[in-house]
């Protein structure tokens, strides 16, 4: 074979192997809320997440002193801590959007309608007896809603974790976020999964293998730059957790 066809052939396998990497999911992180009149953890970030065909829409969800779920990324909402105070308080809170912060309920009212799948991300409660509670009482309003099969959970927290796959349906997908756990923890543990930052994976890439051959997904979150996605997409990472949406998608096109 001289180099020419040589050459050619190497193309050819490199293109192959290509072709036969599955791309990613596209999860768009706290909703699509760079989308017009949105915002993160709003309503209409979801709506706009599903309007552009995403796999999933993450959002975050935090109890009420008195055991309201509400959906809001920091522990506190105009500067009222969300876990020791009553929904009385938190529920008028206004988002940038012009939204008020929306009840689980609402949000999966809402969601119950689209096709996005719910990337539901438990954040870590003080109270770990009453973080048990919020696992239970969100897996309850899943199912009151019929949505056992288009839901996924994610959370930082190690025992939220554990609750999950002992109080969802069996075989729902439930990803660890903290990065501190190896594939094969997971794997023991029954998480589907692991859901790690850029970062971690940058230090641990060897996980994305490890993880596959466990028969684990792998998620990587937040993950906004161009050269970090197509690195994440060389990886066979199976879902990509991003604040640009439509640039991943662009870049998968
Ligand atoms: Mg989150």
């Amino acid at each position: 074979m001289n180099f020419s066809k040589t050459f050619l052939s190497a193309c050819f396998g490199i293109v192959a192997i290509g072709a036969c990497a599955a791309n990613p999911q596209v999860i768009a992180h706290r909703g699509y809320w760079k989308a017009d009149g949105s915002a993160q953890n709003s309503i209409r970030s979801l709506v706009k997440a599903d309007s552009i065909g995403c796999y999933g829409s993450e959002f975050d969800v935090w109890a009420t002193a008195d055991g309201a779920i509400v959906v809001n990324h920091d522990a506190t909402i105009n500067g009222i801590t969300i876990q020791t105070s009553p929904a009385s308080i938190v529920m008028p809170q206004g988002l940038h959007n012009g939204e008020t912060i929306s009840t689980l309920q609402k949000y999966l009212d809402t969601a119950k309608g689209l096709k996005t799948r719910i990337i539901l991300e438990m954040k870590e409660h003080a109270d770990k007896a009453k973080e048990e509670q919020v696992v239970k009482d969100i897996v309850a309003l899943i199912a009151a809603r019929g949505l056992e099969d288009r839901t996924e959970y994610i959370t930082f927290s190690k025992e939220g974790l554990f609750n999950f796959i002992k109080y969802a349906p069996k075989g729902t997908p439930v990803f660890y976020l903290s990065g501190d756990m190896t594939p094969a923890e997971l794997k023991a543990a029954g998480a589907a999964g692991l859901d790690y930052s850029i970062g971690a994976m940058r230090k641990h890439p060897e996980w994305f293998k490890q993880a596959h051959d466990l028969g684990l997904k792998v998620n990587v979150w937040t993950v906004n730059k161009e050269g970090d996605m197509k690195w994440c997409i060389e990886k066979g990472a199976d879902f990509i957790t991003t604040n640009e949406p439509e640039l991943l998608q662009s870049i998968l096109k």
